[in-house]
């Protein structure tokens, strides 16, 4: 990921500031703390479309994006999942694996929105960021079926995938059983 330089060389003087709240554009400042959208807005989507419960989403700094390849639901909370009398619905191997997701996806999209905007000149609507965010995870989302029923055909990994969505889906709607091949199956649409 390209970074602002921080360094006193002449050459760099030019420091860039957020075209949106004026504030020195560190990428802190992008990914992070912007207050304005759509850095606001993706990752409230995304701490709603969490199916867990609200403290195992953890607080995300840069730090949190960086390493979210390595990411767990913060690990007392994960202890008393595992600690509980009656199972959890969804096992931390798939919630672990859908907080990167939503992670690595949302840092990606804010990034990808702000050079559109610093760059190119664009801007975005919230329509269109709504729409841009549910699209990168329906992407996801449809990559793993894909890998599931036909790629790996691997009983593990299905039931993996399956654990990683099905709570983000029984959000949405009335899930029916075979909901892995069935391509209507997706964030944000209702099954008709
Ligand atoms: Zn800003």
């Amino acid at each position: 990921m390209p970074f602002i330089s921080g360094t006193k060389s002449p050459l760099h003087e030019h420091r860039q500031f957020c075209t949106l709240c004026g504030d020195m554009e560190t990428m802190d400042h992008i990914i992070i703390q912007c207050e304005t959208s759509p850095c606001r807005l993706i990752w409230s989507l995304a701490r709603k479309m969490w199916p867990h419960r609200p403290n195992l989403w953890p607080n995300i700094t840069l730090g949190t994006v960086m390493g979210c390849g390595a990411l767990s639901p913060p690990t007392t909370e994960n202890r008393e999942i595992m600690n509980e009398n009656t199972p959890p619905l969804h096992p931390p191997k798939g919630a672990k694996r859908l907080l990167q997701i939503l992670i690595s996806e949302d840092a990606y999209l804010i990034w990808v929105l702000r050079c559109e905007r610093s760059i190119q000149g664009q801007t975005h609507t919230i329509h269109e960021m709504n729409t841009r965010w549910e699209k990168s995870i329906n992407k996801r989302l449809t990559n793993d079926k894909i890998t599931a029923l036909t790629i790996t055909r691997d009983k593990n990994f299905r039931k993996l995938v399956k654990n990683t969505w099905e709570g983000v889906l029984l959000k949405q709607m009335d899930l029916p059983p075979d909901w892995l091949q069935n391509r209507e199956v997706l964030v944000g649409r209702r099954l008709t």
